[in-house]
């Protein structure tokens, strides 16, 4: 599943390719995909119909993010939401064959584009653009304006962006000791600060010394700091790096996406710890596999 940094890299590498660039036609495979949000979704054809003209034309100003949902601005103002969701993927194919893609890696889409999970395709003035998703739990959501995607409270639940300047030491400390609960789901379920899915969540809390299965309510100040410091370091250093995805992620220059070499506890359950070199201890916490070093957190 691809995480904020995942796709706040592949929003850096989108933009240069299409910004300014014009939509010359769309073809949507699966209308359910345009359709709405969440698991029970039915296909609409008129929402089909609408997705494929509505973009006609038009050109693209700008990618935004927040949390995991692409923005993308049209000059027209209208406004194109796309949640990648658990296996959603995003690949741009210009005409002279620059390829950047992002989001869950699929082993079928290494050369052949579109292939059998290609749902969506955009033509654009200088390549293609393609929304492949093996699940299809992710969508693509068309708003007349950005006023109409606000009013629909889209991210009213989401909390602050870790490189916001509304993210102070103090927000944080103050909105940690109002919660209750252990401190993986309090991060998980992202009300105050987004970016912290299964992977940062338990680099944040190896980084801070602190055991990911703590109460909040028992985190004195300095522990809370040290929280505050190491969300401030990995997820910027994450995404400079080109988020986590092991395989198949290219960047724009071609490179890889390589965090993922710098993990020192997510999926290195029962192998040393980095620090200390006992054995990293792996358990469910929220049904998500959870590793912490004993010794190092505490
Ligand atoms: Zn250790």
């Amino acid at each position: 599943m691809p995480e904020l940094p995942e796709v706040e890299s592949l929003r850096r590498g989108l933009v240069p390719c299409l910004k300014g660039n014009k939509i010359v036609s769309v073809q949507v495979l699966r209308a359910k995909l345009v359709s709405g949000k969440g698991t029970v979704r039915e296909s609409l054809d008129f929402k089909r119909a609408e997705f494929e003209a509505v973009f006609l034309g038009d050109e693209v100003l700008n990618i935004e993010r927040r949390a995991k949902n692409l923005i993308f601005e049209f000059k027209s103002g209208k406004v194109l939401l796309v949640h990648l969701k658990m296996t959603g993927q995003l690949v741009y194919k210009s005409k002279e064959n620059i390829i950047v893609k992002g989001g869950h890696p699929i082993q079928d889409s290494n050369s052949k584009l579109p292939n059998k999970h290609t749902y969506i395709i955009f033509e654009l003035k200088n390549g293609f653009l393609y929304y492949n998703d093996v699940r299809m739990f992710g969508y693509l959501l068309y708003y007349p304006d950005k006023l109409a995607l606000d009013l629909e409270g889209h991210f009213s639940e989401l909390g602050l962006e870790p490189d916001s300047v509304a993210f102070t030491e103090q927000f944080f400390i103050c909105a940690m000791q109002k919660k209750s609960g252990k401190l993986k789901s309090v991060f998980l379920n992202q009300e105050i600060v987004v970016g912290l899915g299964n992977i940062y969540c338990d680099e944040v809390c190896f980084e801070a010394g602190v055991r990911p299965d703590r109460v909040v309510k028992t985190l004195g100040i300095l522990k809370l700091k040290k929280l505050y410091s190491a969300i401030l370091k990995i997820i910027p250093m994450a995404i400079d790096m080109g988020g986590s995805s092991v395989a198949n992620y290219l960047l724009v220059d071609g490179s890889k996406g390589n965090y993922a070499h710098y993990h020192k506890v997510y999926l290195k359950g029962g192998k040393p710890c980095y620090i200390c070199g006992r054995e990293l201890t792996k358990i469910k916490l929220n049904s998500r596999t959870t590793v912490y070093c004993e010794n190092c957190q505490k």
